[in-house]
């Protein structure tokens, strides 16, 4: 019998119907397709190979590939389900670093959409930072923004401060993007794609001014899409995202997520604590000593309802 040849590459797109791979960081792309079912344990999903995917294909005489095998993931993010099925979507694997691109103006991004992302990355172990962007258009909200900062660096989170307009800190991001697959993330009209245009002029993502977003489709298919850049590294852009999902945490273990809490917690008299009405909690005792900030008690509180809500 003919022995067949196999290989492994990074999946960095899903055309819809074929996964186009690449043994990242070389840029060689092979367009492969699917046989049978392939299975992941892990969970449900309505997309069983993702962008990001470390896959094992058989390589056919044509040159194009059939894929047989997907490795286990370090990580993944998976996008909100829009309904109560436990059918998730994910949006990426193996993500080296993901960069949270969020405004304090124009629009605003909401903390418990910021939150909520976060606590995702924390749940994933993917690692996070914080990108504020339209930097140009801060100056008459300094202090709006000087807040922002000090309220996630007390929650142990970098806060990048960039502009796209003026250049601030864009040979920052792109040395936190050589060498690794970066996830470009928040809610539409950021900047997400400028600020990846901006990394690298010879990319043309689509990019919309704010007043168009209301022509957006609802229910428009996206597929997700791993760039290389000229400076280095790879990068991924997630337009139309409205919010991120977590599968099964359970309300004892939210806490954990939120790297302020992860470190008083063990301090509360009861194990364990949800932090909301239990005596001798030390979660609520530092919210109120302010070393733990009320907005982010806040948003905690606000999942805790959310995910109770789903069960
Ligand atoms: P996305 O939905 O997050 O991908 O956002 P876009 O990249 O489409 O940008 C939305 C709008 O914000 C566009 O009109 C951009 O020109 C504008 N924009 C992006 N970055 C900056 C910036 O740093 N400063 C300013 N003033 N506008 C920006
Ligand atoms: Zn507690």
């Amino acid at each position: 019998m003919e022995k067949q040849s196999t290989a492994k590459a990074t999946v960095i797109k899903n055309t819809g119907s074929h996964y186009l791979v690449s043994n990242l960081p070389d840029w060689n792309i092979i367009c492969c397709t699917v046989r049978g079912k392939l299975r992941l344990n892990d969970i449900k999903t309505t997309n069983p190979v993702a962008v990001g995917d470390i896959v094992e294909y058989d390589i056919q005489e044509d040159g194009t590939g059939i894929i047989k095998k997907i490795f286990p993931r370090k990580n993944y993010i998976i996008r909100k389900s829009t309904n109560l099925s436990r059918q998730a979507h994910i949006i990426a694997a193996n993500i080296d670093l993901a960069l949270l691109v969020v405004t304090l103006d124009y629009p605003e991004t909401p903390l418990a959409f910021i939150d909520r992302f976060l606590v995702t990355c924390e749940a994933y172990r993917v690692p996070v930072k914080i990108i504020l962007n339209k930097s140009d258009l801060n100056s008459d909200i300094s202090e709006k923004v000087n807040r922002f900062v000090s309220l996630y660096s007390s929650a142990g989170y970098t806060t990048i401060e960039v502009s796209c307009v003026t250049g601030q800190n864009i040979d920052l991001i792109k040395s936190e993007c050589k060498g690794k697959v970066t996830l470009f993330s928040g809610v539409s009209g950021v900047g997400k794609s400028t600020l990846i245009n901006t990394l690298d002029s010879s990319l043309h993502l689509k990019t919309r001014e704010i007043s168009e977003y209301h022509l957006q489709g609802k229910h428009t298919t996206t597929y997700y899409e791993i760039h290389p850049i000229i400076s280095g590294g790879f990068v991924i852009d997630t337009p139309g995202i409205r919010g991120f999902g977590l599968l099964e945490i359970n309300p004892e273990e939210l806490s954990h997520y939120f790297p302020e809490m992860l470190k008083v917690l063990g301090n509360c008299r009861f194990a364990p604590c949800t932090h909301t009405h239990e005596p001798g909690c030390a979660v609520k005792e530092a919210v109120e000593n302010g070393i733990i900030a009320t907005e982010r008690y806040a948003s905690y509180l606000g999942m805790l309802e959310e995910e109770g809500k789903y069960r």
